[in-house]
């Protein structure tokens, strides 16, 4: 189905919108993303690979073991034995502040914001692979046996296991939070790691990485260039690994594997999801890969009654420009923010992105509900507004999500999204969860600006 003109009108324009996927379904399928995904040298790209709920248990098992380690490497993970969790806390106050009435369901944050070691979302994604890759290292040094458990990863810090990381590099392109995550967890391991960045990329986060001992490759373009440069250098080094956050699996299933963690929180809060009780998921979206690892997540472990919304700035709506556009598929489109005359400037520089994951999109035709846009503005308020209601400190990127119960429950896209979905009579037993995806470590001064940027705004209100 094409997209409806004044949706069309009102991206190129920069206002904010909802879009409903069209080819959403409620299946709990595998997922083919064979054709997106990452290759590494010679190697051709998979014809057809399907990710399924294997995989996810896969990254879970991962993390597990390796939490001993964690909690050894990270003191701030010692009181968690080295488990990465945030807190998924009812959040009646936003409830109101969005003008929710009591019959439109009760409203959660998942605090990924707050989220140790990375202070964002990427603490998931970014982790995940670095430890796969550190797994595989060991494995192939004779480090860890071919089939580890959890006792045997406290190895990896001998003098011998540092030796062999040392000779490893680990490189990555990024705005900022994922070079944030990966640097922290592969210079922690003893990897030599460098981080491309692009220009608009906060000095607070390139000054913290090089305390860290990791290298800043600064590069004048945007995001997508600094991704690509990064991938150019790191292919010519056998010893090195490149995080490719535009198609890799690793970085996707870490970011799926949160949804065990969500599983059991909703389960203590006593909240069911099920065709009476549908839960609202929405999420800020840069590439994709975050937003979509956790709603594949969703959808293969909470079901088809969870729907999950991706939260895009006005300028860098990149993920729904790839989907509206229909066709993902190797030879398919690849269109950038550009191409829609956007210019991909924005103050939430972790959503800031011109073209999105395809790995992200493939996976997303049957599971995503639909995208919505936010301007800054709008993102200025909300970090000045769940200051002040719930006392939570985020990142403009990080509250993109709070537009979504309004944007949902409040204009005729979302109200058709409802309807189409027979969710009308079940609204007074929904969830809403608000996913904050980043802000732990943005220093007190630049918070500040943000912060009084968003109460000014919201004085100027009528
Ligand atoms: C990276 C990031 C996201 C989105 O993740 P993508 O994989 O880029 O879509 C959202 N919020 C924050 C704060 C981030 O750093």
């Amino acid at each position: 189905m094409p997209t409806s003109a004044p949706t069309l009108m009102r991206l190129k324009q920069s206002l904010p919108l909802l879009w409903l996927n069209p080819t959403r379904s409620t299946a709990v399928a595998a997922q083919e993303v064979g054709h997106a995904l990452a290759t590494t040298g010679s190697e051709s790209p998979a014809e057809s690979q399907y990710i399924s709920l294997a995989d996810i248990e896969a990254a879970r098992s991962r993390f597990e073991r390796f939490a001993p380690l964690l909690a050894k490497l990270f003191p701030e993970l010692a009181a968690s034995g080295g488990v990465i969790e945030s807190a998924l806390s009812p959040a009646p106050a936003v409830a109101s502040l969005l003008g929710m009435a009591p019959g439109q369901g009760r409203v959660l944050i998942k605090q990924d914001h707050a989220l140790p070691v990375a202070g964002s979302i990427k603490a998931r994604g970014g982790l995940h692979e670095v430890l796969e890759f550190a797994e595989r290292v060991a494995i192939a040094n004779g480090l860890l046996p071919s089939q580890p458990s959890a006792a045997d990863y406290v190895a990896l810090l001998s003098e011998r296991a540092r030796e062999v990381f040392a000779r490893h590099s680990v490189a990555v392109g990024s705005t900022g939070n994922l070079g944030l995550s990966i640097g922290v967890i592969a210079s922690a391991l003893g990897f030599k790691a460098s981080v491309h960045m692009s220009a608009d990329a906060k000095a607070w986060k390139k000054d913290r990485l090089r305390q860290r001992g990791v290298e800043v490759v600064e590069h004048a373009g945007d995001y997508a260039q600094a991704v690509a440069q990064g991938r150019a250098q790191a292919v010519t080094d056998p010893l090195a690994h490149f995080v490719d956050d535009e198609r890799s699996l690793s970085l996707f299933l870490g970011y799926a594997a949160a949804v065990f963690g969500l599983r059991r929180q909703l389960a203590e809060q006593g909240i069911v999801v099920d065709a009476q009780h549908p839960l609202f998921v929405y999420l800020p979206c840069g590439v994709g890969g975050a937003p979509a690892g956790i709603a594949f997540g969703i959808r293969q472990i909470l079901g088809p009654h969870a729907h999950c919304f991706f939260a895009e700035p006005v300028q860098s709506p990149c993920v729904l420009v790839q989907m509206m556009d229909g066709s993902d598929g190797p030879q398919g489109p690849h269109p950038t923010v550009y191409d829609y005359g956007l210019h991909n400037r924005t103050e939430a520089d972790g959503l800031a992105v011109p073209q999105a994951s395809r790995l992200a999109s493939a996976a997303m035709r049957e599971v995503l509900g639909g995208i919505y846009t936010v301007e800054d503005g709008q993102l200025m308020r909300f970090v000045y507004q769940l200051e002040q209601a719930e006392g939570l400190r985020v990142e403009p990127s990080a509250t993109a999500g709070m537009a979504g119960p309004s944007m949902l429950l409040g204009t005729p896209e979302g109200q058709r999204y409802l309807q189409e979905s027979g969710l009308q009579a079940h609204l007074a037993q929904s969830t809403h969860v608000v996913w904050t995806t980043g802000g732990l470590f943005v220093p007190p001064a630049q918070y500040q600006q943000f912060w009084e940027a968003g109460r000014d705004l919201l004085a100027q209100q009528p």
